[in-house]
């Protein structure tokens, strides 16, 4: 596995790759990895001829309040998994090496970032759709692998890709679990051992939603309040939101009709959890 700090360095071994005719997968990350950014990896590896994993903490999809600063770096472990992994490629720039002196271009996201994440943390997206396109730009791949496990920034890089006519495919993977139900989250860490144990509710709520539409419940907000309920059992400390919506647009919709995707947000004590789960109401 070979490791690289420069984008110049990447891109011309990613493109001579690619010349010769190698299939390249990337797997962009923030490092602190676990098993459900190494599955991201193997699923390049199988069917990629190379898989590059980029680690790079991106501070500009950070709020003023946010945790950038105790963001965990965990950069030896990172290499020792990816490497472990078969990841042939590494890209871990320095800040410098992403944001230059002068650095004034962003990304405008598109529709689909206005609610929910991108409400709630104003400049979330627009830091992720540049730095994701910058990537794209210093290592063209033929595949990116992002997980189901953020679910709206799959479905706002999906918009861009589409709306920038940037040629890479978007591959979404399976969101990995622990065996307790709880989504693998490099926030997890910060959670104390009664934290984790509330972080459940996450889980036992979307599966409540499940739960409700198999049984044929196709009002929005009765299913939307079983979750809430589900998520104050717990208890969290918060609910930033939990709701029923359309699968490509990520809006309310008004009832359940045939694919929906339930999304929560919630916080314990200061750390802030996401998941979600795509539900197919069947006729
Ligand atoms: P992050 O390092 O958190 O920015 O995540 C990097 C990539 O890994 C993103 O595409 C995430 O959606 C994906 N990812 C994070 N957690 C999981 C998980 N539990 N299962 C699958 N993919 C994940």
């Amino acid at each position: 596995m070979k490791v690289f700090s420069t984008s110049a360095e990447i891109y011309t071994h990613v493109l001579r790759e690619r010349l010769e005719g190698k299939r390249v997968g990337l797997v962009p990350t923030m490092g602190a990895l676990h098993e459900g950014h190494v599955s991201l990896v193997r699923q390049a590896k199988s069917v990629c001829d190379r898989a590059v994993a980029t680690i790079f903490v991106n501070p500009t999809q950070f709020g003023p309040k946010e945790d950038l600063s105790k963001y965990p770096r965990t950069l030896n472990e990172d290499l020792e998994k990816l490497d472990q992994a078969g990841c042939d490629y590494v890209f871990t720039p320095a800040e410098l090496q992403m944001y230059g002196e002068g650095h004034s271009t962003y990304v405008e996201p598109p529709q689909v970032a206005s609610r929910w994440e991108g409400e709630i943390r104003p400049g979330h997206f627009r830091g992720v759709c540049t730095i994701v396109l910058k990537l794209f730009q210093m290592i063209p791949a033929d595949i990116a692998y992002l997980g189901r496990k953020d679910y709206q920034q799959l479905a706002v890089i999906r918009a861009m890709v589409r709306d920038l006519n940037i040629p890479v495919c978007i591959e979404a993977c399976e969101t990995i679990r622990e065996p307790d139900g709880l989504a693998m989250s490099s926030r997890n860490r910060y959670l104390s051992h009664e934290q984790r144990h509330r972080a459940l509710g996450l889980i036992r709520a979307l599966r409540i939603a499940e739960r409700l539409v198999e049984r044929g419940e196709r009002d929005v907000q009765a299913v939307e309040s079983a979750m809430r309920q589900e998520l104050l059992a717990a208890p969290v400390d918060s609910i930033d939101y939990a709701a029923i919506v359309d699968p490509v647009t990520l809006e309310p919709i008004a009832e359940i009709e045939s694919s929906v995707v339930a999304i929560i947000a919630a916080r314990l004590g200061s750390t802030r959890l996401i998941d979600n789960a795509t539900i197919i109401a069947r006729r």
